[in-house]
C-alpha cells in the first residue's frame, strides 16, 4: 500500500466567529503541538472556518507558528466578476488557504450545486495553487435502492474527468455518506472502507491508473468521532476524516485526532 500521510479535516460550518476561531485554533495548535511537531510527520490537520474568520485564523497560525493548514469550505469558480456574496480562489489563495472543501453535500442539497459546477471549482481551485477535498456521497433512498456504488462513482467521474493526471494525484476525496452526516449514525467500518476501496478509489484507477489512484487521499466524513476515528482510519483506503461537529471543540478534535493515530 502506498503511504499517504493522514489528513484530519474540521469542516466547522456556519459555527464560530473570528474570535472563537481563534481561540480555537490557539487551543487546538496547544494541544496538538507535539504531535504536528512530529518528523518525519505523522498527520496533516486542517481546519475549514467560515470565510469571515479566515484572515484571523491565517495571522494566528502564522504568528503563533501553529502547524494547522489552513481551510476554506466552499469557493465560486470563477476568478472574479459580478457574482454578489462569492468568493473567488485567487481571494483565498492569498491567505494562504491550502485546502477547499468542493461540492459538500449541504452545497449540493442546500445551494443547488451541480456536478459540473463541482468540476468547475475542482479545476479553480487547483489552478489557484490550492488543493480541493471533493466531497461525494450517497442518500439513504439509493443505499437502500443499492445504488451507492453508482452515484459515488459518478461524482468522482464527473469531477476528475479530464484532469491532468499529476493534478488528480493532489486531489483529496471524502466519502460522506449523507445520512450519516450530522446525525450521529456512522457508516460501519466495512460500509466506509468498501465504498472508499471500491468504489472512489477504484474510479481514479480507472480514470488515471494506478500510481495516481496510490497517491490521492480518501477521507471518510460523517459522525466521526475520538471512539470511532481509530477504527476508521485503520482501513486500507481511509486515509483521513472530514469532521464536522466534532472539530468544533479543541479538546473534542485534538482526542479525536489522538485516537485517529491510534494513541
Ligand atoms: C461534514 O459536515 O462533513 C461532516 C462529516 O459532519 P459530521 O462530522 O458532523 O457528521
Amino acid at each position: 500500500m502506498a503511504d499517504r500521510l493522514p489528513l484530519i479535516s474540521g469542516n466547522w460550518k456556519m459555527n464560530h466567529n473570528h474570535f472563537e476561531a481563534i481561540q480555537t485554533v490557539q487551543k487546538l495548535g496547544y494541544l496538538l503541538k507535539e504531535t504536528l511537531a512530529s518528523d518525519p510527520p505523522v498527520v496533516e490537520v486542517t481546519v475549514h472556518p467560515p470565510f469571515t474568520d479566515l484572515r484571523s485564523v491565517q495571522t494566528t497560525l502564522e504568528s503563533d507558528d501553529i502547524g494547522i493548514g489552513l481551510g476554506a469550505q466552499n469557493c465560486h469558480f470563477e476568478p472574479k466578476g459580478a457574482f454578489t456574496g462569492e468568493v473567488a480562489p485567487g481571494m483565498l489563495a492569498k491567505l494562504n488557504v491550502r485546502y477547499v472543501i468542493v461540492g459538500h453535500s449541504e452545497r449540493r442539497e442546500l445551494f443547488g450545486e451541480t456536478d459540473e459546477m463541482v468540476a468547475a471549482k475542482v479545476r479553480a481551485v487547483l489552478g489557484a495553487g490550492m488543493l480541493p477535498i471533493l466531497c461525494v456521497g450517497e442518500t439513504l433512498e439509493e443505499r437502500e435502492a443499492g445504488a451507492t456504488g453508482e452515484k459515488v462513482s459518478g461524482q468522482v467521474v464527473a469531477a476528475l474527468t479530464g484532469l491532468d493526471p499529476a493534478q488528480a494525484g493532489t486531489v483529496t476525496i471524502a466519502y460522506e455518506p449523507i445520512w450519516a452526516i450530522g446525525t450521529g449514525r456512522v457508516a460501519t467500518t466495512e460500509q466506509a472502507q468498501e465504498v472508499c476501496g471500491d468504489h472512489v478509489r477504484a474510479t481514479v484507477r480507472n480514470l488515471f491508473g494506478g500510481e495516481v489512484a496510490d497517491s490521492v487521499r480518501v477521507q471518510y466524513g460523517g459522525s466521526v468521532k475520538a471512539d470511532n476515528a481509530g477504527e476508521l482510519l485503520a482501513q486500507p483506503d481511509i486515509d483521513g476524516a472530514l469532521v464536522g461537529g466534532a472539530s468544533l471543540d479543541a479538546d473534542d478534535f485534538a482526542a479525536l485526532v489522538a485516537a485517529a493515530l491510534g494513541a
